[in-house]
């Protein structure tokens, strides 16, 4: 039987389904779980979507958001719905070790686990496997197994909004990694009457004051720019998440800010956490901040866009990467071509 004949048998009848996706979840990670989720209820199926860690309040507005279920708030409810698990749903992350003690506890069981993930890399977990590390998102990976397994029946509303706001974080505003299969497929979403323009200002217009204060901060006084490497880097202590008073999610978006200037060819944006140091790279062109968090720092993701960590102390985290760019200034300061 093919994969796709086997995964539609296993969800003919009702199962209990876990969806999880990653730590700090992202647009695409909380849409993907959401569509996944919807779509599945629709289908009969009793359904639980579980992150390790919060969701920033700017998605608070997405359908069904109200019934995730957060580890680090309280785990009692998605220890309980594990004990009568019978299929489990990873989207958005390739590799249990992402979701630290939440993905214990399910590691060991024997389930039926469905993997659907745009990262480089994937651990060889997964009966049915949607792995394509040229989708802009998982999103639209999701969007493709709906159309594989419901050829026939259309997206609906709620659907929709999940898919497209995932597609539209993922991809920066339809920046990267779009294809024309893609926007066929938003094409296909914005005909069933969502509002993009409104799901674009929930999204990317709707800071609160303090964190266009804290971008204020970081562009001011903790950017740094290394011509020599093209590199750009922008560091947050732990006094300055007290003094503006903001928490992990208010600072998405922030590395992105060194990028646009010409000459930097890599951003890297360092946040110090209360155990941890945790850091985003970006790059244009062809240049891969994917081995940099891999080599160097525990992490992974794409080619663009990664992420990593330290247990070091934040000076001795800068000094580790400034270490770093003299092996890759060939790379980091030749032209952009793509
Ligand atoms: P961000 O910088 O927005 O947190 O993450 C950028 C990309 O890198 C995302 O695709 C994310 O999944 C990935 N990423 C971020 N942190 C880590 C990490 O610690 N480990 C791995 N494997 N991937 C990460
Ligand atoms: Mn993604």
């Amino acid at each position: 039987m093919d994969a796709i004949n086997e995964v539609s048998n296993v969800l003919s009848n009702p199962k209990n389904i876990l969806i999880t996706s990653h730590r700090n979840p992202d647009g695409d990670a909380i849409g993907s779980s959401l569509a996944m989720a919807l779509w599945l209820k629709r289908r009969g199926h009793r359904v639980m979507v579980a992150f390790p860690s919060e969701y920033p309040p700017i998605y608070n507005w997405m359908p069904a958001i109200e019934e995730v279920e957060i580890y680090d708030v309280d785990p009692e409810p998605i220890v309980s719905f594990i004990k009568h698990l019978e299929v489990s749903v990873i989207l958005d992350y390739n590799s249990l070790s992402r979701i630290d003690k939440l993905g214990a506890l399910f590691a060991e069981k024997d389930l039926y686990t469905i993997l659907i993930d745009h990262h480089l890399f994937p651990d060889p977990i997964g009966d049915y496997v949607l792995s394509d590390t040229t989708a802009s998102s998982t999103c639209e990976l999701v969007y493709q197994f709906f159309k594989s397994l419901e050829p026939d029946r259309s997206i609906d509303h709620a659907l929709a909004e999940c898919l497209y706001t995932g597609i539209l974080t993922d991809t920066g505003g339809f920046q990267y990694a779009t294809s024309p299969a893609l926007f066929r497929a938003v094409a296909e979403l914005q005909e069933i009457g969502i509002e993009t323009t409104q799901i674009h200002n929930l999204v990317f217009n709707s800071l609160e004051e303090k964190s266009l204060r804290l971008l204020g901060h970081c562009l001011s006084s903790r950017m740094e720019i290394i011509p020599e490497f093209k590199t750009g880097i922008i560091f947050l202590n732990k006094h300055d998440f007290t003094v503006f008073g903001i928490q992990r999610g208010d600072t998405e978006g922030i590395v992105n800010y060194l990028l646009k200037l010409r000459d930097v060819h890599m951003a890297i944006f360092i946040r110090q956490q209360p155990s941890i140091i945790k850091i985003s790279f970006r790059s244009k062109g062809d240049f891969s901040v994917e081995e940099i968090a891999k080599t160097y720092f525990n992490g992974g993701g794409h080619r663009n866009a990664a992420g990593g960590y330290t247990k070091m102390g934040l000076a001795d985290t800068l000094d580790l990467i400034k270490s770093i760019l003299p092996k890759y200034k060939e790379s980091l300061i030749k032209p952009i071509l793509v």
